[in-house]
């Protein structure tokens, strides 16, 4: 097998790596709800980092398989922190997973990773200035300073792209994790029997819950049905949702957003506060990326809010300057963070469930041959 020693050096660009010190005690193991019948687990990719084997970390999936609850980080006798590196070794992976190279880039870099956030944010002021429609400044008319069709058609040109690279790394995620894997001969028919474990991890995103005892599951659950049926209402049903109809409190256009805003902003604003006052282990680290994607979620809910408040209270001007505000937010989060930032950490997570399902599956099938 080829060693790397730039292995190490390399990792180490993509947040917090000092597992040196680790004399291989075990205790992690012992404390983790999640090392199941893993006698390595969360060690082995720590060891892979050690003695520069770049082949077996790049196809391990056991990073995916860490929740990031902290306990053995808590544990450990050397402070090496075992939770922190198993997230430094996720971004590692999303940027081997990525062929642009874009999301290396913005791991390895903040003048990367917020230049690229402002550029984009640019680009949609841009657009907004020399696309608009006509200013009505003596009634709120949003739709005709921004035409719900041309937004729409921006939007699914946008969700369009993005699918394009998130399924494409998600490919080559596939290709270096099973494809190249040849230590169990694995029947197709398991990759169907299997995706049921995809279909469950993706919707109730349960590893947390075995992780932790502490409420972080609903509190993340809950961010991503917010978030989920924010990205809904706008990708599918704008023509519904923007709309210059006031509807009636009771109407689902209203509650639905009301209830996506108010879970976005609560539990955006609880992480921050998290990360600010280092309340836990799993706060003790905060890597840029780990900043960016609650601050910019937070940012677009709290100016979809001033919109909604504007126009409510018959404010032209502000209701439209404020729109152009919130979509130059919106967009560089989702064109940043979801194929090549923490986004995407919520397609590989339950891919690598249900990778990982498949391949112990063929494991026993093997056994009993
Ligand atoms: S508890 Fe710490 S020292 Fe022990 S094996 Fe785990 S990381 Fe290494
Ligand atoms: S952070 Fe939690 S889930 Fe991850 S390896 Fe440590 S104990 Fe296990």
């Amino acid at each position: 097998m080829k060693v790397d020693p730039k292995l190490l050096l390399d990792v180490r660009k993509y947040g917090d790596f000092d597992v040196t010190g680790c004399f291989n005690c075990g205790s992690c193991t012992v404390k983790c709800n999640l090392s199941k019948d893993s006698p390595s687990f969360p060690r082995r990719s720590m060891r892979h980092v050690v003695m520069g084997l770049r082949d077996p970390l790049n196809s391990s999936l056991e990073p995916w398989l860490c929740y990031y609850c902290g306990d053995c980080s808590k544990t450990c006798p050397r402070q090496t922190e075992p939770g922190e590196a198993m997230m430094t070794l996720r971004r590692y992976l999303t940027s081997k997973y990525d062929w642009t190279g874009l999301a290396s880039k913005f791991y390895r870099s903040k003048a990367w990773e917020i230049g690229a956030i402002l550029v984009v944010g640019a680009f949609v002021v841009l657009l907004a200035m020399l696309f608009h429609g006509p200013i009505v400044t003596d009634r709120v008319e949003l739709n005709t300073f921004a035409p719900v069709e041309q937004v729409h058609l921006f939007d699914m040109i946008m969700f369009s792209v993005l699918s394009f690279f998130i399924i494409s790394n998600a490919f080559n995620m596939f290709m270096l994790t099973m494809y190249k894997d040849k230590s169990v001969k694995i029947p197709f028919s398991l990759y169907i029997t299997q995706l049921k474990e995809l279909i469950v991890h993706a919707v109730t995103q349960k590893k947390f819950k075995e992780c932790s005892n502490d409420n972080r599951w609903i509190k993340h659950w809950l961010i991503v049905i917010g978030y989920a049926t924010m990205f809904i209402l706008v990708v599918v049903f704008l023509g519904w949702f923007q709309t210059d109809n006031i509807y009636p409190i009771y109407h689902p256009q209203r509650w639905l957003g009301y209830f996506a805003t108010v879970v976005l902003v609560f539990f955006t604003a609880d992480i921050l506060y998290g990360r600010i006052v280092k309340r836990d282990q799993i706060h003790r680290f905060s890597h840029l990326s780990d900043w960016l994607f609650p601050i910019l979620l937070l940012l677009t809910a709290v100016t979809g809010i001033a919109v909604h408040l504007f126009r409510y209270m018959s404010f032209p001007l502000p209701t439209y300057y404020t729109y152009v505000a919130h979509m130059a937010i919106a967009v560089p989060m989702l064109v940043v963070e979801v194929p090549f930032g923490k986004w995407s950490h919520l397609v590989y997570r339950p891919l690598a469930v249900y990778f990982q399902s498949v391949k112990d599956k063929a494991m026993q099938l093997k056994a009993g041959e």
